[in-house]
């Protein structure tokens, strides 16, 4: 069942209370690619990149089976920067630069190869790209999931709605749906967003899990208490590729499945923030993954007996 990631591979620069990066990489698709990768290979990727962008960081890409055939070079072009900045409480963040770049006239190609897509992860990009990809696959996916931001709100909103009401699951953050809906209540917001087109809703609060929203269910998922919060780049990412990536393995998307994905998910995610940018989620084992994931179960089990 193959998978198809889009977004943005980019250098970042990022500063927290624990220290600063030059430019590394990053990028929405880098961290949902990498992070999918542990479950499902390969990972068939349409991006776009400068001729500035490492040849050794597209090769790292590849032995993760992450398929590169779609990723673009524009060789006389820069790669997207962005810059942020995070608080003490590293659940806000500000973002400092943001250049497109390569991704201000970005025309995604779909190779012959990645036409066969069943599960599509629209990750973080121009809702006018996101939707292109969608029309340009001959045949619909079985799932198509949608990660995007707040920048997108401010500067494209009339494309963005257009592009939510074709997609099956919208992950967002907290913040984000509350714009969004213009509702205080995350209850609230969500049924707003749900009746915008998508049958689920993500919605991401950090530190504080996340919460899976149909018509009628609510799931709730904690986020692991970790001792150590280094960078928060590229969680919502990281788990939006475990996410997919797990549901592409099982090949089914039943809302119990779900459930056990935002739990692959989340445990991608707390990997991502151990460390800055991609660090922690290009060295990853199969146990480490799995203890990590039996520490949520841990963490959220209990009987009562009533
Ligand atoms: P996250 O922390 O999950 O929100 O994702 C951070 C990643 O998103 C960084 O690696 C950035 O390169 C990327 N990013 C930030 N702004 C944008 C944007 N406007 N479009 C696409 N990607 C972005």
């Amino acid at each position: 069942m193959s998978l198809l990631v889009i977004g943005s591979v980019a250098f970042d620069a990022i500063e927290t209370p624990f220290g600063k990066t030059d430019k590394i990489i990053g990028g929405a698709a880098t961290y949902v690619s990498l992070s999918a990768s542990y479950y499902k290979k390969p990972v068939n990727l349409v991006a776009v990149v400068g001729g500035d962008f490492p040849t050794s960081e597209i090769m790292m890409l590849q032995q993760h089976g992450i398929d590169t055939t779609g990723l673009q070079i524009k060789e006389n072009e820069k790669s997207f920067f962005w810059a942020g900045k995070y608080h003490n409480d590293m659940n806000s963040r500000d973002t400092l630069v943001t250049e497109l770049n390569v991704l201000a006239n970005f025309d995604p190609i779909i190779p012959e190869s990645y036409q066969d897509c069943k599960y599509l992860m629209l990750g973080n990009l121009a809702p006018k790209v996101q939707s292109t990809v969608i029309n340009r696959l001959k045949k619909r996916p079985k799932l198509i999931v949608m990660d995007t931001m707040n920048f997108w709100m401010d500067i494209a909103y009339d494309d963005l709605i257009e592009t939510i009401g074709m997609v099956d699951v919208l992950t967002i953050n907290d913040e984000e749906a509350r714009q969004l809906s213009k509702e205080y209540s995350l209850v609230k917001a969500a049924k707003k967003i749900l009746g915008m087109g998508p049958k689920y809703l993500i919605i991401k609060k950090g530190e504080h899990g996340a919460l899976l929203f149909n018509k009628d269910e609510v799931f709730f998922a904690p986020a692991l208490p970790l001792e150590e919060v280094f960078d928060p780049t590229g969680a919502g990412d990281t788990f939006a590729g475990g996410f997919i990536g797990y549901i592409a393995k099982q090949d089914d998307f039943s809302f119990e499945t779900m459930k056990s994905a935002i739990i692959y998910g989340s445990a991608m995610a707390s990997f991502c923030v151990e460390k800055f940018g991609t660090e922690q989620i290009t060295n990853l084992s199969k146990i480490a993954i799995d203890q990590r994931v039996k520490s949520f179960i841990d963490l959220v089990q209990f009987e009562i007996a009533i």
